[in-house]
């Protein structure tokens, strides 16, 4: 349990983008860092496939660039790509400084160099990986790092409820001053001063009902940083991955892009293949072309779910590059060195999000968003494969540049801020109002704003929403916080600034397809979307006052 002392960085969120940053800054910072859950409970631990860079000398940091801007539909900032790719080998080797053992190759002259795959999108082989679970190397490496550091503090099971701004406090001058963190273990509510604060708080796939990514990614710190009056950007931008396991007992287990890469086929149950009707790249197409081709055929023949077959390859080879995929299907009774394996789609990546700067700045002085929390510019309309967690470590060491030059020009001592009042509110006699609400929100998200839209269905949306956030802002304002209800809160207005975001597009672009408009719109530049939260719209009914 936390006790109130003040912070010279608080960051919100334990995975890559988090713990990089509190490394990055431990030799001059105090830090706390924060997680919702247990440290490694994030889409960092869970990732497989590897992490992009030019390594291969066949490679070039152009053909990484081009690639990026391709997947992404005319919505990539170029400077913040070139930015990112060309911290690529940088990344990497200060990940292995940190002991992360990124799976070897030997060379005929007996030399190792880093073994590279390759994924959907790109053009060389350049995903660095640690066996099919990079994630899990990189995860445990920086836990272990920091956990070793003297100026780290680590709080597991603290979940942030509000940012506190000097405007919040009605005092001038907007900049953040820290957060109101439940510690939900002890059910205890305090403030926590800083004078920095970073959104590290991964994504918000689970705004829908079929989702890869662990259960903490609810979108918070987008929540978090709207409610604080930051801008919004890029929404519609649901990644939705092909290939997620289809089995009554494993809903989020996701079959790595590798997999295609290393060319396994999308079949039909009959065994018919079919990407080729889609695209000349067939398996390996970006997500969205695959995805959509999924969901089309799925629909024309009726069908549960597709399968992807890589039996063909020697087993030993599979079980070699896929040890984690093929134990975890070996586990349902599906052996992938002998049968083909049941696979659909589901959300897995939040290509929208806080807008920020080269430096990761976001609109309010000393908040910083990094990671998948942040929308840098990076991904456009389409995240390519394996570049997310370059743009965590990337994102992380530019704010940690930035609040280096920061840091001495702020006052040492941070303000006392007041207590969270909870004295006008009862402990809630009907937990079931808000698991209702969050089966009802997650069911309707992915029935009318999944990977195919209309018009129609995003006003019925939107209709549902409006009711869902009066309940929620009642049940707020009446009843004791928990963990639930904070993650329910957050998927509300996550869910209204993707419906809304998809209302403004009138065009399909990279993730976003809608059957009104199913045309790219050339008749003006891309535009992104920004949502900035003016004087208190609707969301904002959310945004009860520290109490
Ligand atoms: C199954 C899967 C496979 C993937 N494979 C790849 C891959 O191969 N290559 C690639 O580049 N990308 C991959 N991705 C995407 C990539 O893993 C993520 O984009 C990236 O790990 C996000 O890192 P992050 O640090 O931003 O957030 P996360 O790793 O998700 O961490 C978020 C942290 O924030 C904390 N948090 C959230 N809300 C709160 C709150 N209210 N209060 C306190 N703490 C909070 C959480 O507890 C957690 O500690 C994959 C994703 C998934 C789900």
């Amino acid at each position: 349990m936390f006790d109130s002392k003040s912070y010279d960085v608080l960051v919100i969120g334990s995975g890559a983008a988090g713990l990089t940053l509190a490394l990055k800054l431990a030799h001059i910072a105090k830090i706390a860092v924060l997680s919702k859950v247990s440290l490694t409970e994030g889409s960092t631990f869970y990732a497989q496939g590897g992490i992009s860079a030019v390594l291969d000398a066949q490679d070039s940091i152009e053909s990484h660039i081009s690639d990026t801007l391709d997947a992404g539909g005319g919505l990539c900032d170029e400077e913040i790509v070139k930015l990112t790719v060309s911290y690529g080998k940088r990344s990497i080797d200060w990940l292995r400084e940190q002991g992360v053992a990124f799976t070897e190759e030997q060379l005929a002259t007996g030399e190792k160099q880093l073994h590279l795959n390759r994924e959907g999108g790109h053009s060389h082989r350049r995903i660095v990986h640690a066996t099919d679970a990079t994630g899990k190397a990189v995860s445990l490496s920086l836990i272990n790092q920091a956990k070793a550091h003297p100026n780290i503090q680590l709080f597991e099971n603290h979940n942030v409820i509000n940012l506190i701004t000097t405007h919040k406090l009605g005092l001038p001058e907007q900049k953040i001053l820290g957060a109101y963190v439940l510690d939900t273990q002890h059910n205890t509510i305090k403030p926590i001063a800083a004078r920095i604060v970073v959104l590290a708080s991964g994504g918000a796939s689970k705004v829908y009902f079929y989702s890869t990514n662990p259960h903490i990614a609810t979108g918070d710190g987008i929540a978090l940083a709207w409610r604080a009056g930051c801008r919004i950007s890029n929404m519609e931008f649901m990644q939705f991955h092909p290939t997620c396991l289809y089995h009554p007992s494993a809903r989020s287990f996701l079959i790595s892009e590798a997999v295609r890469g290393e060319g396994a086929k999308l079949v039909l149950p009959d065994g018919s293949k079919f990407m080729h009707r889609y695209d000349a790249r067939e398996e390996l197409a970006p997500r969205d072309i695959v995805a959509r081709a999924i969901d089309n055929e799925m629909k024309i023949h009726g069908a549960d779910c597709v399968y992807l077959d890589i039996s063909h390859k020697p087993a030993d080879f599979i079980r070699e590059h896929f040890p984690t995929i093929y134990q975890q299907c070996l586990a349902f009774d599906i052996d992938i060195t002998q049968q083909p394996i049941p696979v659909v789609p589901a959300a897995h990546y939040t290509c929208g999000g806080v807008l920020t700067d080269s430096y990761a700045r976001t609109d309010i002085p000393g908040l910083y968003a990094i990671g998948e929390v942040a929308c840098t510019g990076l991904h456009g309309a389409n995240r390519m494969a394996s570049n997310s967690l370059l743009e965590c470590l990337v994102f992380a060491e530019r704010a940690a540049q930035d609040i280096l030059k920061k840091l001495p020009t702020l006052p040492s001592k941070t303000l006392t801020l007041p207590e969270w009042d909870d004295s006008q509110v009862i402990d809630s006699d009907e937990e079931v109002v808000v698991s209702h609400n969050w089966d009802e929100l997650r069911r309707f998200m992915w029935d009318y704003v999944g990977i195919v839209r209309t018009n129609k269905r995003l006003s019925r949306a939107m209709r549902r929403l409006d009711l869902l956030k009066e309940e929620i802002a009642e049940y707020y304002t009446h009843f004791r916080v928990t963990g639930d209800l904070l993650e329910l809160r957050s998927l509300v207005i996550v869910a209204e600034l993707i419906v809304r975001s998809a209302q403004q597009r009138k065009e399909s672009r990279g993730l976003h397809y809608t059957q009104d408009y199913p045309d790219l719109d050339d008749s003006q530049p891309p535009q992104n979307t920004v949502l900035t939260p003016t004087n208190f719209d609707a969301s904002c009914a959310l945004n009860v006052p520290p109490r």
